[in-house]
């Protein structure tokens, strides 16, 4: 299947609720149709005095050009979320896919069941 605005967003409510203890915010869905990526969480990132970043202008990406499995899609938009969920929360991870996201993916692998990954097909991330 490819993607519609309906399904992620249908998704990002239900992901929310079940597996984000915390519910993020709702932000901007927008689809596009692009070879680099499957989707993408885009934000503005400030660097304080302290040498943290503040994270803020969510905004998701989802591609609609690859036919991929609803679980696949499932998982894709569960990796954004992650992004997500890290980046609102003004965590500093130790890199774009760090320590944190890794023990975040994992563990929501394992209770729900999943196949959430850095590297996806085609090698888009
Ligand atoms: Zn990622």
């Amino acid at each position: 299947m490819k993607v519609s605005y309906n399904f992620v967003k249908d998704k990002i409510k239900y992901f929310n609720i079940m597996v984000f203890k915390e519910p993020l915010p709702e932000i901007p869905i927008i689809l596009t149709d692009v070879k680099t990526y499957l989707g993408q969480l885009r934000y503005t990132r400030k660097r304080l005095p302290d040498g943290t970043f503040r994270y803020s202008d969510f905004l998701f990406r989802f591609n609609t050009r690859y036919d991929l499995k609803t679980e696949e899609w499932e998982d894709i938009i569960l990796h954004e979320m992650i992004h997500y969920c890290i980046a609102y929360n003004q965590i500093n991870d130790s890199s774009p896919h760090g320590k944190i996201f890794r023990k975040m993916m994992k563990a929501i692998n394992q209770r729900f069941n999943r196949n959430i990954t850095i590297r996806y097909r085609q090698n888009l991330t």
